[in-house]
């Protein structure tokens, strides 16, 4: 155990797009800009701003063209977006990004209920989108979600991983990013689905996206990166709550994730100090207290320091 640790972990943030756009509060187009600009100034090396989804499906990204437009830019951070058709492409593409990320579930009812299609369906129409921003010079994300369990129908087959995974490679994907959306997975399912996937994928193609729902989020982070993945998704401050269960924590927290790795000696490159200043910033934007274990730690010891 911990002896194979990689040297270096990139984070994916993605709190501006999968924690603002789980979050009741309208937020205005110029504090989500002063947001992820704060964030570019942490050290994070990647960021995912926004979706340009049809407004009407989630209003609170209606501003992704504006968003994307007026950010500064940090040379050396990969700004990334939502993509789920080919306007949605245009729309990306007319705003300048260079990264943007497709999604689909693992599960047929979940998927349906997301995206109003089949799975195969679902991969069938990636094909309007993702060799058109290849050809525009993007690089293409994927996200399968409900990889560990589905709301609608339970346990989910481990094989569906390593079939979609493949289909996505195929398809021009850089990087495929392995989402346990309702929070249910445990060490054990997360080592046997990524030794599954890894046995036929390179190990930078895979990023592993979990949620903190149940309280095994940051486990699940160690057996992953302990299996040789280095790239961990999460959301500054545990932003987002969880769509399934109103009330419970979301996705993992940037913080806490960085505290466990940076303590082990694995290099992020992210400033934990400036972060908690802006999950500062974010908390009082969504209009309540973020539930990361780290920045309730921090803000704690720092009240008390001041008193
Ligand atoms: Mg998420």
């Amino acid at each position: 155990m911990l002896e194979h640790l990689p040297p270096d972990v990139t984070i994916y943030e993605v709190g501006p797009r999968d924690g603002l756009q789980n979050e009741s509060r309208l937020i205005p187009t110029d504090d989500k800009i002063a947001f992820i600009d704060a964030l570019s100034r942490t050290g994070l090396r990647a960021i995912e701003i926004t979706s340009f989804v049809n407004p009407r499906w989630i209003p609170q990204l209606a501003d992704a063209v504006e968003v994307s437009r007026r950010i500064t830019r940090v040379p050396g951070v990969v700004y990334s977006a939502l993509v789920p058709n080919r306007q949605g492409l245009d729309s990306a593409l007319a705003a300048g990004m260079k990264e943007i990320a497709v999604f689909m579930s693992a599960s047929e009812t979940h998927n349906k209920k997301n995206v109003n299609k089949t799975i195969a369906a679902t991969l069938e129409a990636f094909r309007d989108t993702i060799p058109p921003a290849l050809a525009a010079g993007l690089k293409v994300r994927a996200y399968v979600s409900t990889v560990y369990g589905c709301p609608y129908e339970g346990a989910v087959d481990p094989a569906r991983a390593v079939e979609l995974c493949r289909e996505l490679r195929a398809l021009g994907c850089y990087q495929i990013s392995l989402g346990d959306t309702i929070g249910v997975a445990n060490p054990r399912q997360v080592r046997d689905v990524l030794s599954r996937v890894l046995a036929e994928t390179p190990t930078p193609e895979v990023a592993v996206h979990f949620h903190d729902t149940r309280g095994t989020a940051l486990a699940n982070i160690l057996v992953s990166v302990e299996m040789g993945i280095t790239t961990v998704d999460s959301a500054l401050g545990g932003l987002g709550g969880c769509p399934y269960a109103p009330g419970a924590s979301g996705n993992v927290a940037t913080e806490d994730v960085i505290y466990m790795l940076e303590g082990m000696g694995v290099h992020t490159g992210v400033d934990l100090d400036k972060l908690v200043d802006v999950s500062r910033l974010a908390s009082t934007l969504v209009g309540h207290e973020v539930p990361s274990k780290f920045y309730r730690a921090t803000m704690g010891a720092r009240g008390r320091a001041a008193s």
